[in-house]
């Protein structure tokens, strides 16, 4: 009797852990929510403290957070539309511009409002992953979501230089959802015969697997692998790239851009 009931023991032991992970796995693919993170924060006295264009000859100033406080808005419409749910969240304090603010306002966005926006904090889900940005991270797992969106763009150089090896970087678990954006953004918008698009030189949207901890995010990736929820960084433009930054200084532009990021979700949760 006693063998019987440490053998029970055992196997119960052995069954939890799994358990927990098939019960994990399973909400995050039943999630109908998806969470957008606008990348870095918006400073009171500097502005945004993400990428930037080298300067203004090309339309106008872009800077990545401020960009994406304008425009996260048109991403979560996409998904909205499709019937998912969508949440919008930054690690910061809501931006004292007024107009940013206004957009941020309207497009609902939750201010994490981490104490030091560029310290390492820790995950609350999965403690020993740590990273800048990741009270965001643990705001998204808080959300129990079917899949999370870090809104970035990319730049190479200080100066202007044409680049277009950008990709969606992604967990394990998302590798099938940035391959989806991926073929949405090539398909939709890079280099269109209709000439609209957003021009690449030929070169498709890429999807690099990230797993290397703490560089770049890599850790906010990891802690959404350990939840079983597919998470991408996007780095499709680069402003960096006169070309790029030419394109999405247009207003319209800079909207189909989303709107695509959005579509590239959508379709990934319609065939999941
Ligand atoms: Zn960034």
């Amino acid at each position: 009797m006693k063998r019987l009931l440490l053998a029970a023991f055992a196997i119960i032991a052995f069954l939890t852990p799994s358990c927990m992970q098939q019960q994990m796995q399973q909400i995050a693919y039943n999630s109908k929510v998806v969470v957008l993170d606008i990348g870095h924060y918006f400073e009171p006295t500097r502005g945004g403290q993400g990428a930037r264009t080298p300067d203004a000859t090309k339309g106008g100033m872009i800077e990545e957070t401020e960009f994406w406080y304008r425009y996260a808005g048109e991403v979560k419409k996409t998904i909205e539309e499709a019937g998912y749910s969508c949440r919008i969240c930054n690690r910061g304090d809501v931006p004292n511009d007024p107009k940013l603010a206004a957009a941020a306002e309207k497009a609902g966005v939750h201010h994490v409002k981490s104490p030091i926006p560029t310290a390492i904090y820790r995950s609350t889900h999965h403690p020993r992953r740590i990273a800048v940005g990741m009270l965001s991270t643990n705001y998204a797992l808080d959300q129990q979501p079917g899949a999370v969106v870090y809104l970035h763009h990319n730049s190479n150089s200080a100066r202007w230089r044409v680049f277009n090896k950008g990709a969606f970087y992604c967990n394990e678990v998302g590798v099938r959802m940035a391959q989806t954006m991926a073929q949405v953004m090539s398909r939709d918008i890079l280099d269109t015969p209709d000439g609209s698009g957003m021009p690449n030189n030929g070169v498709p949207c890429g999807v690099v697997l990230r797993t290397d901890g703490r560089k770049g995010g890599g850790d906010w990736l990891n802690a959404c692998n350990e939840s079983y929820v597919p998470a991408v960084i996007t780095e499709v433009a680069f402003l960096s790239n006169p070309q790029h930054a030419r394109y999405l200084n247009k207003h319209e532009n800079a909207v189909k851009f989303a709107r695509v990021i959005g579509r590239g979700v959508v379709e990934y949760l319609n065939q999941r």
